[in-house]
């Protein structure tokens, strides 16, 4: 389908580590990310953010940081702090958005700590903490979201964690748990909304079965871009996809 581009505006995605933190089909909501925006009338670009210094981070538009096991945890997050951490802080300081799932959750935060006790710093842009608990919590999340305008309010995803994420009072809950454990499974919380910053549970990938949130955090990050609001899509075929999920937890 032919798509006009709008002038020269270009849309770009920073994708944070997708070679390690990168699971449960995370990547869907990069490519979500550039579709939705191509549709729009955007250029888009995908950054690739793996370990070791970069230059590429101050015109990214939304940044993904995805999930990952400790292991892999562990493998990146003295790169996080050394050669990430000042410009994430720097770009949600100048309007850019970062959508962050799970394990790259949990590192935008104070601390992860696994279960048997070791201590990952993260880099304090989100002020959660989490401590890793003996059991995991898997299955299908459904989330009331306290976004304001969100339409539909609902979010939908899979959750396949052992950690328990507590908010500090700078930070926000995602939305109120109605299926599933959310960030600790006992506050009836899910994720956290700081800034321009969206941390979740959420796999799933999360934005296929949640345009609406994929739309929300497009037209944030452009907003800085000084751009309008984006065009109507027909979204029948994504929003079927996300009543299903909905359907389903009703049943249950
Ligand atoms: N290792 C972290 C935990 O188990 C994150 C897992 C993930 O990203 N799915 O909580």
């Amino acid at each position: 389908m032919g798509i006009p581009i709008l002038g020269n505006m270009k849309f770009t995605v920073g994708w944070l580590y997708p070679d390690l933190m990168n699971i449960y089909g995370d990547r869907g909501n990069i490519l979500t990310l550039l579709r939705r925006a191509e549709w729009h009338g955007y250029e888009t670009t995908v950054v690739e953010l793996g370990r070791g210094s970069t230059t590429q981070m101050d015109d990214v538009d939304v940044f993904f940081f995805g999930g990952g096991q400790d292991r892999e945890q562990a493998l990146i997050y003295d790169d996080l702090r050394e050669f990430k951490q000042a410009s994430l802080q720097r770009a949600v300081q100048n309007g850019a958005q970062i959508l962050a799932v799970c394990g790259g959750y949990q590192l935008l935060g104070h601390y992860y700590q696994t279960a048997d006790g070791k201590r990952y710093d993260g880099i304090g842009l989100i002020d959660v903490r989490t401590e890793a608990g003996k059991r995991r919590f898997i299955g299908d999340v459904v989330v009331q979201a306290e976004i304001e305008g969100l339409s539909p309010s609902t979010l939908v995803g899979f959750e396949n964690h052992s950690g328990r994420t507590f908010l500090g009072p700078k930070a926000k809950p995602l939305g109120r748990v109605l299926q599933g454990h959310g960030n600790n499974g006992a506050d009836r919380r899910e994720g956290c909304v700081q800034g321009g910053v969206i941390g979740t549970y959420m796999h799933g990938s999360l934005l296929p079965k949640n345009p609406h949130l994929a739309d929300h955090l497009i037209a944030a990050a452009l907003r800085r871009r000084g751009a309008g609001a984006l065009s109507h899509l027909d979204d029948s075929a994504e929003l079927a996809a996300h009543d299903w999920i909905l359907q389903r937890a009703q049943r249950r």
